[in-house]
Protein backbone atom coordinates (compact mmCIF):
# COMPACT_ATOMS: atom_id res chain seq x y z
CA UNK A 1 0.00 0.00 0.00
CA UNK A 2 3.24 2.16 -0.13
CA UNK A 3 1.31 4.32 -3.47
CA UNK A 4 -1.38 5.03 -0.89
CA UNK A 5 0.50 6.06 1.33
CA UNK A 6 2.42 8.60 -0.99
CA UNK A 7 -0.71 10.07 -2.14
CA UNK A 8 -1.92 10.57 1.41
CA UNK A 9 1.46 12.09 2.34
CA UNK A 10 0.90 14.57 -1.21
CA UNK A 11 -2.64 15.42 -0.02
CA UNK A 12 -1.45 16.38 3.13
CA UNK A 13 1.55 18.38 2.29
CA UNK A 14 -0.64 19.94 -0.40
CA UNK A 15 -3.00 21.23 2.50
CA UNK A 16 -0.04 22.42 4.25
CA UNK A 17 1.99 24.31 1.48
CA UNK A 18 -1.48 25.94 0.31
CA UNK A 19 -4.16 25.94 3.34
CA UNK A 20 -7.56 26.20 2.02
CA UNK A 21 -8.98 29.38 3.93
CA UNK A 22 -6.05 30.35 5.57
CA UNK A 23 -7.04 33.79 7.39
CA UNK A 24 -9.50 35.26 9.92
CA UNK A 25 -12.99 36.71 9.74
CA UNK A 26 -14.09 39.64 11.28
CA UNK A 27 -15.12 38.60 15.18
CA UNK A 28 -17.81 39.62 15.78
CA UNK A 29 -19.79 39.08 13.86
CA UNK A 30 -17.69 35.97 13.30
CA UNK A 31 -17.21 33.28 16.41
CA UNK A 32 -13.93 32.21 17.44
CA UNK A 33 -12.43 29.40 18.79
CA UNK A 34 -8.74 28.91 19.80
CA UNK A 35 -7.04 25.40 20.62
CA UNK A 36 -3.61 24.43 21.49
CA UNK A 37 -1.74 21.03 21.31
CA UNK A 38 0.86 21.63 24.11
CA UNK A 39 2.48 18.34 22.94
CA UNK A 40 3.10 19.24 19.80
CA UNK A 41 3.21 23.44 20.10
CA UNK A 42 0.51 23.23 17.89
CA UNK A 43 -2.03 26.65 17.45
CA UNK A 44 -5.32 26.48 15.64
CA UNK A 45 -7.43 30.14 16.06
CA UNK A 46 -10.55 29.42 13.29
CA UNK A 47 -13.19 32.06 12.87
CA UNK A 48 -16.89 31.11 11.45
CA UNK A 49 -20.05 32.07 10.91
CA UNK A 50 -23.49 29.77 11.61
CA UNK A 51 -25.80 30.96 9.86
CA UNK A 52 -29.62 28.99 9.97
CA UNK A 53 -28.13 25.85 11.52
CA UNK A 54 -24.59 26.16 8.87
CA UNK A 55 -21.52 26.78 8.86
CA UNK A 56 -21.63 29.91 6.26
CA UNK A 57 -18.13 30.53 6.42
CA UNK A 58 -15.00 29.85 8.07
CA UNK A 59 -11.13 30.35 7.93
CA UNK A 60 -8.14 29.50 10.11
CA UNK A 61 -4.96 30.60 11.52
CA UNK A 62 -2.29 29.74 13.55
CA UNK A 63 0.53 27.76 13.43
CA UNK A 64 2.40 24.80 14.11
CA UNK A 65 3.29 20.76 12.64
CA UNK A 66 2.11 19.88 8.89
CA UNK A 67 -0.42 17.68 9.96
CA UNK A 68 -1.92 19.87 12.12
CA UNK A 69 -2.40 23.07 9.85
CA UNK A 70 -3.14 20.77 6.64
CA UNK A 71 -5.76 19.07 9.17
CA UNK A 72 -6.96 22.58 9.85
CA UNK A 73 -7.07 23.31 5.98
CA UNK A 74 -9.27 20.05 5.28
CA UNK A 75 -11.55 20.61 7.95
CA UNK A 76 -11.87 24.21 6.91
CA UNK A 77 -12.79 23.06 2.97
CA UNK A 78 -14.99 19.96 4.38
CA UNK A 79 -16.92 22.00 7.42
CA UNK A 80 -18.22 25.37 4.92
CA UNK A 81 -21.44 24.59 3.90
CA UNK A 82 -22.63 21.63 6.01
CA UNK A 83 -25.08 21.86 8.80
CA UNK A 84 -24.32 21.55 12.29
CA UNK A 85 -25.79 17.98 12.44
CA UNK A 86 -23.32 16.94 9.57
CA UNK A 87 -20.46 18.58 10.94
CA UNK A 88 -21.15 15.95 14.28
CA UNK A 89 -21.28 13.52 12.10
CA UNK A 90 -18.35 13.89 10.26
CA UNK A 91 -16.63 14.82 13.39
CA UNK A 92 -17.58 11.56 14.58
CA UNK A 93 -16.23 9.48 11.41
CA UNK A 94 -13.04 11.68 11.37
CA UNK A 95 -12.41 10.41 15.32
CA UNK A 96 -13.41 6.29 14.47
CA UNK A 97 -10.32 7.31 11.93
CA UNK A 98 -8.60 8.12 14.33
CA UNK A 99 -8.82 6.04 17.01
CA UNK A 100 -9.40 2.42 15.56
CA UNK A 101 -6.38 0.10 15.43
CA UNK A 102 -6.59 -2.46 13.44
CA UNK A 103 -7.64 -4.43 10.04
CA UNK A 104 -9.16 -2.00 7.32
CA UNK A 105 -12.14 -3.93 7.38
CA UNK A 106 -13.39 -3.31 11.39
CA UNK A 107 -13.01 0.02 10.15
CA UNK A 108 -14.96 0.23 7.50
CA UNK A 109 -17.39 -1.55 9.25
CA UNK A 110 -16.88 1.07 12.85
CA UNK A 111 -17.72 4.15 10.17
CA UNK A 112 -20.63 2.37 8.71
CA UNK A 113 -22.26 2.27 12.59
CA UNK A 114 -21.89 5.94 13.10
CA UNK A 115 -22.80 6.59 9.36
CA UNK A 116 -26.42 7.18 10.34
CA UNK A 117 -27.32 9.61 7.67
CA UNK A 118 -25.84 7.47 4.98
CA UNK A 119 -23.28 9.56 3.93
CA UNK A 120 -20.44 11.05 5.84
CA UNK A 121 -17.57 11.12 3.04
CA UNK A 122 -14.63 12.05 4.82
CA UNK A 123 -12.78 13.43 1.68
CA UNK A 124 -9.28 14.70 1.78
CA UNK A 125 -9.51 14.06 5.79
CA UNK A 126 -9.14 10.67 5.15
CA UNK A 127 -5.57 11.15 4.05
CA UNK A 128 -4.93 11.65 8.03
CA UNK A 129 -5.61 7.86 8.38
CA UNK A 130 -1.67 6.99 8.15
CA UNK A 131 -1.14 9.29 11.61
CA UNK A 132 -3.24 6.22 13.71
CA UNK A 133 0.43 4.64 13.56
CA UNK A 134 1.84 7.70 15.43
CA UNK A 135 -0.40 8.21 18.07
CA UNK A 136 1.30 11.45 19.64
CA UNK A 137 0.48 12.88 16.42
CA UNK A 138 -3.52 12.36 16.88
CA UNK A 139 -3.59 15.24 18.86
CA UNK A 140 -2.53 17.23 16.09
CA UNK A 141 -4.96 15.89 13.47
CA UNK A 142 -8.30 16.31 15.91
CA UNK A 143 -7.37 19.80 17.20
CA UNK A 144 -8.63 21.67 14.39
CA UNK A 145 -12.08 19.68 14.85
CA UNK A 146 -11.85 19.87 18.99
CA UNK A 147 -11.71 23.58 18.66
CA UNK A 148 -14.56 23.76 16.14
CA UNK A 149 -16.12 21.63 18.53
CA UNK A 150 -15.84 23.51 21.58
CA UNK A 151 -16.29 26.89 19.70
CA UNK A 152 -19.65 25.37 18.78
CA UNK A 153 -20.19 24.25 21.97
CA UNK A 154 -19.73 27.57 23.98
CA UNK A 155 -21.97 29.59 21.77
CA UNK A 156 -24.72 27.18 22.16
CA UNK A 157 -24.89 25.55 19.61
CA UNK A 158 -24.32 22.12 19.81
CA UNK A 159 -27.54 20.04 20.88
ZN1 LIG B 1 1.52 18.80 15.79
Amino acid sequence: MAGLEDLYRDIIMDHYRSPRNRGELASPPALRAEGFNPLCGDEVILTFNVDDGHIADIAFGGQGCSISQAAASMLSGAVKGMSLAEVAALNSAFKVLMSIEGPADEIDDSAAELDTDGDVALGDLQALSGVVKFPVRIKCATLPFNTLLSGLDEAGLLS
